[in-house]
Parts: structure tokens; C-alpha cells; sequence
């Protein structure tokens, strides 16, 4: 084993806290002291992977460059980080139990009883260590999803202690994020439940390192004293995670308050310089400064619940804050645009997002938004199935084929202008059988596309089974819809654009997915100049 550290957080008193806003900040912060950092985030459901859930259930499915289906934590660890992560950042305890059965049929067990303690945990621990092994990373941040107190999570829980005994308090520290609500009525902060919540993690045999302590109202010195007294932990060790207008601002006030030094501190490394991170700030000032203003429509069937299509968002913010631009997006449900409403629906935007997903429902609305926006000139970005909804309307009222579709919808349709790709034929699992992420594609130099990204060859990651039909190539581009990116191995359509049209771009990837802070996307950059007009 090498020195690598681990730091797990852990979440207490309610969900939704912001456990994986904390880590991606705890490593921006080690990240910019100089440390190389990976997060990884550990699911406490028995689905193998959450690419057969429903975005309302958890929001967004992420995908990574190497192909898996993640949770949409990841898509925060690498907008922080800038560093791409993997299958391995993502475990789910149906990959744990898999695995583990696997094992038992293979007769790896040699005919012990398999319990939880010690096979399921020994996997847990297994599958945490796997990520700092191979000198990548100097530390290893865990987030583990869920509440303590969950039965789902025990186990993950359990290995902690387990591993803080086996590595040292030295090399492995648990951070655990509660609540401390204000009480209106009586105008005080509670402790209370934060105090019943580390009980909760002592009695499965962990002390937290640190305290970070979610709050409405800034915690006064008074209160983290009361907090470090009755949780036995320092009090330096206590931070408030107070409510900011932007994620990304919770770096910056982590660093206020020296989380990264506790961490450091505790871990015995060394606390040298204080990290300026000069670009971050840069970014921050331009988002809260924008000099411009749109609002861009976001066409989807998931908008009740915008984590949904959190990258898209995210993305939007990005390339917002680089062109000194506040991006408003405004969710429309395409099941609600019909023909007679569409232009009182869709006026007054300065662009529009049609959204990847599946299925036939809203799917009409989608075409006639990519209609509206086609026949109006306004800025227009189609993302997987937003492409494919474009190609299905450009094919129907330019190309004149009644009916056009994708099969995906109506399989019986004349022309299949999008189709299930060859290899997706004889596939009958719903599971991890998509085409999914990193595919290459090259560029046409002569559109919107290469004056975005400034290179010919790019990667993009993907998630779908559908594809751009070549049979209609031809047709498409001597009409004016052009194929300007093509996968160099297989022939496939990966971008499509008509540039008669002010920006009118569909992809068959996903460019939300590689955004970051750092880098935004360069499609998303160009979408929002073509939206300020
Ligand atoms: N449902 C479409 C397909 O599978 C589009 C997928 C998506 O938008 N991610 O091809």
C-alpha cells in the first residue's frame, strides 16, 4: 500500500445537503495546493448502474469518457476538477453484490458463507482502494451517498471504520455534513440534530475529523463551540457550509474558513502556500458581473426536475460566465407545445436547447420546436435526441417525406430517417448497452462547428442507440442540412448544421457532459455568442 490518503464524507440529518459540492470543493482546494485528487462516489441502490433509472429519480444520468453510466455527482467532481474521472469513481452496492455473487459462483469463496461482514465489505473496501492504487492520486476523496442511519448505507459505513483502523486515523479521516436548521419563531440556530447525527455515526464505531455544518444564517463562534464540545472534534474542525447564490462560490468559502488546512493538517501533510486559484476567481467575477443577459429556452420532457439535465445547466454557466453573459434558461415541457401554441410558447427567447431522452413522449413538441426555431432563425442547439428531432422535422417539411421519424417512435415509418444503429440490432439488455462515451469525430472546417472548437479532430462522449441514417445523406445536404461531423470509423453522423440558419446545430453526443469551470464547451460558448446576437 502507498501513502495515499482517504478522505470519506459522510452526510447526516437530511439529504440533499450538498455532500458532493463539499468534496468537489475540498478538492478543488487540495488540487490547487498542488495535490492530484479523485472523487468517488459510493451508491447505496441495487441498481448496477443508474443508466436504467429515470432522471426523476435521481436527476441526470452522467457518462464518463471510458462509457459508464454514472451519477450526476460526477459531472460536479469534474466541472470542479477538470480532470476526467471513470468507471471506477462510481460504485453502486448492486455492483458490490455482483461482483460478490459473481465470486461465490465462480466457488472463489471456497465454501465459507458469504455475509456481509466480511465479502461485502471486503468488496467495498476493495473497490475504494482500487481507486488510489496505480500512483495517480495522492488523495482519494469518498462520498458516500446517502444518510447515516440508512440501512442501505451500513455497509459502506461499516468499511470505513474498518479501513480507518487498517490504514490510521492519519490516512483516513471522515468528514460528515449536517443540518443546522434556524428556527424562525424563536430566531436561533439548532444544534440538536447535528449532535443526535454524529451519536448516530459513534455507534457504528466512527468519531468524524470534521464537522461541515449546512446552514441557512451564518453559525456564530458560540454555536461551532457548543457544536465541537458535545461532537468531540476540534474547533477549528467545524466548518458552516452557509447557503451561497452559486455552487462555485463554496470553494472560496471553504478556503475562508481553512478546510482544505484541517484536512491537510490532520492527514500530517504539509500546509505550505495558500492557493490563489487566480482563474477561479476570475470566473466567479465574471459570472456575477455579466455584462450581457438572454434566456434561452430549455425543451424537455424532465423539466419538473431541473437536475435532469443538470450538465446542460451547468454547461450553460460556463459559457455564460466567458462571454460576460447571464444565461437564463427557461424549462418548457415539450409534451405542453402543441401547433397552436408553439410561437406564444417559445416567443421572446434568444435561443433554444432541445433536449437529449427517450421515448415518444413530448416528442412532437420537440419537432415542432425544431421547426419554430429552423423557420424563425433562432439560435438552435439540438443535443442527442434535440438532433434527432431536427433531422426528423428538416426531413418532413424541407425534404418533403411525410412521416419521416425514427424508429425509435414509429418503427413501421416510411422513412427511418434516424435508425437503430447496426450494432444495437441483436441487443436485448437495457443495461450499459448504449453506445456510450468517448467516440471520435472529425470536422468539417468549413462551419459553425470548427469556428467553435478551432481543431478538426475531437472526442465527444455518447449515450444512445439511435443514429443519423445514411441513406439519406445525399438528400439532407443537397437541401441544406449539412452532416459536418463524421465518426472517421464508422461513417457516422455526429453533427449536423444548416448554415444558412443565424446557429443552428444538432449533435449526436453529448457536449454537457465535458464542461468544466475551466474549460467550458466550446459549443456552449458559441451557442450563447450566437444568442447575445
Ligand atoms: N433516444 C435516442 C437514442 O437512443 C437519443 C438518446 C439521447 O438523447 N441520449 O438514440
Amino acid at each position: 500500500m502507498t501513502d495515499v490518503k482517504y478522505v470519506f464524507v459522510t452526510g447526516g440529518v437530511t439529504s440533499s445537503l450538498g455532500k458532493g459540492i463539499i468534496s468537489a470543493s475540498l478538492a478543488k482546494l487540495l488540487q490547487a495546493r498542488g495535490y492530484s485528487v479523485t472523487i468517488q462516489k459510493l451508491d447505496p441502490y441495487i441498481n448496477v448502474d443508474p443508466g436504467t433509472l429515470n432522471p426523476y429519480e435521481h436527476g441526470e444520468c452522467y457518462v464518463t469518457l471510458d462509457g459508464a453510466e454514472t451519477d450526476l455527482d460526477l459531472g460536479h467532481y469534474e466541472r470542479f476538477l477538470n480532470v476526467p474521472t471513470s468507471q471506477a469513481n462510481n460504485v453502486t452496492t448492486g455492483r458490490i453484490y455482483q461482483s460478490v455473487i459473481n465470486k461465490e459462483r465462480k466457488g472463489d469463496y471456497l465454501g465459507k458463507t458469504v455475509q456481509v461482514i466480511p465479502h461485502i465489505t471486503d468488496e467495498i473496501k476493495r473497490r475504494i482502494k482500487l481507486v488510489g492504487s496505480g500512483d495517480k492520486f495522492d488523495i482519494v476523496i469518498t462520498e458516500i451517498g446517502g444518510t447515516v442511519g440508512d440501512i442501505e448505507s451500513l455497509p459502506y459505513i461499516e468499511s470505513v471504520r474498518q479501513l480507518k483502523w487498517e490504514l490510521g486515523t492519519q490516512n483516513c479521516i471522515v468528514i460528515h455534513l449536517t443540518l443546522v436548521p434556524y428556527l424562525s419563531s424563536t430566531g436561533e440556530s439548532k444544534t440538536k440534530p447535528t449532535q443526535h447525527s454524529v451519536k448516530e455515526l459513534l455507534e457504528t464505531g466512527i468519531q468524524p475529523d470534521l464537522l461541515v455544518l449546512r446552514t441557512e444564517r451564518h453559525l456564530n463562534t458560540d454555536i461551532k463551540r457548543k457544536v465541537a464540545l458535545f461532537c468531540n472534534v476540534e474547533e477549528n474542525a467545524v466548518i458552516e457550509s452557509v447557503d451561497v447564490s452559486t455552487i462555485y462560490e463554496v470553494p472560496i468559502k471553504m478556503l475562508e474558513q481553512g478546510l482544505d488546512k484541517t484536512v491537510l493538517r490532520k492527514m500530517g501533510l504539509p500546509v505550505e502556500i495558500e492557493p490563489p486559484l487566480t482563474e477561479w476567481r476570475e470566473f466567479l467575477s465574471k459570472l456575477k458581473n455579466p455584462k450581457h443577459n438572454i434566456k434561452v429556452g430549455l425543451v424537455g420532457k424532465y423539466v419538473e426536475l431541473p437536475d435532469a439535465y443538470k450538465s446542460i445547466a451547468e454547461s450553460f454557466i460556463h459559457s455564460g460566465a466567458m462571454n460576460e453573459c447571464q444565461v437564463d434558461v427557461v424549462y418548457i415541457h415539450s409534451e405542453e407545445i402543441t401547433e397552436n401554441n408553439v410561437v406564444e410558447r417559445l416567443k421572446g427567447l434568444n435561443g433554444i436547447l432541445v433536449a437529449p431522452g427517450f421515448g415518444s413522449r413530448g416528442i412532437d413538441g420537440k419537432i415542432l420546436t425544431a421547426k419554430y426555431a429552423r423557420e424563425n432563425n433562432i439560435p438552435f442547439f439540438g443535443i442527442c435526441l434535440g438532433m434527432q428531432c431536427a433531422v426528423i422535422e428538416f426531413a418532413r417539411d424541407v425534404l418533403n417525406l411525410e412521416g419521416a421519424h425514427s424508429t425509435e417512435i414509429n418503427h413501421k415509418t416510411k422513412y427511418p430517417v434516424i435508425d437503430l444503429m447496426e450494432e444495437q440490432k441483436s441487443i436485448i439488455d437495457k443495461g450499459g448497452t448504449m453506445r456510450l462515451g468517448g467516440y471520435k469525430c472529425v470536422i468539417n472546417k468549413n462551419s459553425k462547428t470548427f469556428d467553435a472548437y478551432q481543431k478538426t479532430e475531437i472526442v465527444e462522449r455518447h449515450r444512445h442507440r439511435y443514429e443519423f441514417n445514411n441513406k439519406y445523406y445525399d438528400d439532407f445536404k443537397n437541401h441544406g442540412m449539412i452532416p459536418v461531423g463524421i465518426n472517421p470509423e464508422s461513417g457516422l453522423v455526429e453533427i449536423i448544421e444548416i448554415p444558412e440558419h443565424k446557429w443552428f446545430v444538432g449533435v449526436q453526443f453529448h457536449p454537457e457532459y465535458s464542461s468544466t469551470v475551466i474549460n467550458p464547451h466550446p459549443l456552449f460558448v458559441s451557442f450563447v455568442k450566437a444568442c447575445i446576437g
